[in-house]
């Protein structure tokens, strides 16, 4: 079998490696879609290595034990190897689980954990099975092109009464204005990319403003009727685009920060006390709203054949990273049997 490994400065190749084996509880899936993420920048970057990605769809082809998947199920590849039992994976935030399972440790076998492989490696509880009929491609979306976004939102209970204002359209952003429209919200955008920009607008975004654009919280206000918007979502991770969040929330508004990055100044009296900001940190989504983050799958269908702009052969997948460094994309698919 093919996974993908870096090694070096823009150096990337399908490399063999020996078929992993189901062990336990952990199932062994075939990957027929595997989303690129934010791996392109350890290939841009040269960080080598061989255990990459965290989000693909698949097909349970082994597994060593009856569990909660049986081969033949098509499932979506949730992140991680959270150990199911602590309180945050109890509560269905398995993503803050601080109990990692090391497969290598305990199966003393060939470690096959990443996703931009052909076959992966997963605890079964950590494989949702898709709803009849929906295809790899699309199921493949319950991971970062719509998961955090989702995740976000359920959060913040948005809804067709709130503006939403999302920072940073990429593949997450965008995910975020599928989110938005599918649950009624006006949804307000800042992007610099005009690719992405075009891409938002067709999604549903009213308008999308440039972050350099020194006029852009003032039109973000005028654009709220004075008021700044209802929630705001950080999906670029910077301290500009964070900071736009904060000041462009109305009062008593709620702001989550999704996209990783640096740090931003938040004010204790004027931001927290004063405007009464409620502050999120979001990464992922939780377990038990699986069902209805596939429920949003389901119905959005013509918008993520939009979202995802690409699709990769393995053989292809320096060009997919070099893709992704252009930025000239929404979400890129790494397709390991194409
Ligand atoms: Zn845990
Ligand atoms: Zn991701």
């Amino acid at each position: 079998m093919k996974l993908v490994a870096i090694s070096g400065v823009r150096q990337a190749a399908a490399i063999e490696v020996p078929m992993p084996r189901p062990v336990k509880h952990w199932a062994l899936v075939k990957v027929h879609t595997a989303p690129l993420c934010t791996e392109f920048k350890a290939y841009g970057a040269g960080h080598t290595g061989h255990a990459l990605g965290h989000e693909a769809c698949g097909e349970v082809v082994e597994v060593a034990q009856p569990g909660r998947v049986k081969v033949g199920d098509h499932v979506a590849v949730m992140p991680q190897a959270a150990c199911s039992a602590c309180a945050c994976c109890l509560s269905g935030d398995y993503i803050h689980c601080q109990q990692q399972t090391d497969y290598q440790a305990f199966s003393g076998g060939q470690e096959c954990t990443g996703t931009m492989t052909q076959y992966l490696l997963k605890p079964d509880w950590l494989l949702p099975i898709l709803p009849a009929g929906m295809s790899f491609d699309h199921g493949a979306m319950a991971c970062c092109g719509l998961g955090p976004t989702f995740g976000a939102m359920q959060r913040l209970a948005a809804d067709a009464y709130d503006t939403v204002l999302i920072t940073g359209l990429g593949p997450v952003g965008l995910g975020g204005i599928i989110n938005g429209r599918f649950r009624g919200c006006r949804v307000l955008g800042v992007e610099s990319n005009p690719y992405r920009t075009r891409l938002a607008l067709a999604l549903g975004a009213e308008a999308v403003l440039d972050p350099a654009d020194p006029g852009t919280l003032a039109r973000l206000r005028e654009l709220t009727g004075g008021l700044g918007v209802d929630k705001a979502i950080d999906c670029a991770g910077t301290t500009d685009s964070r900071r736009l969040c904060i000041d462009a929330a109305r009062r008593l508004g709620q702001v989550v920060f999704v996209g990783e990055g640096g740090d931003v100044p938040v004010h204790g009296s004027n931001d927290m006390i004063r405007k009464g900001l409620t502050l999120h940190g979001s990464w992922h989504f939780r377990m038990g709203d699986v069902p209805r983050l596939m429920q949003v799958i389901q119905r959005t269908a013509p918008a993520l054949d939009q979202l995802i702009t690409h699709r990769f052969p393995m053989d292809g997948i320096a060009a997919a990273f070099d893709l992704q460094l252009s930025g000239q994309c929404g979400k890129v698919l790494l397709k390991p049997w194409a």
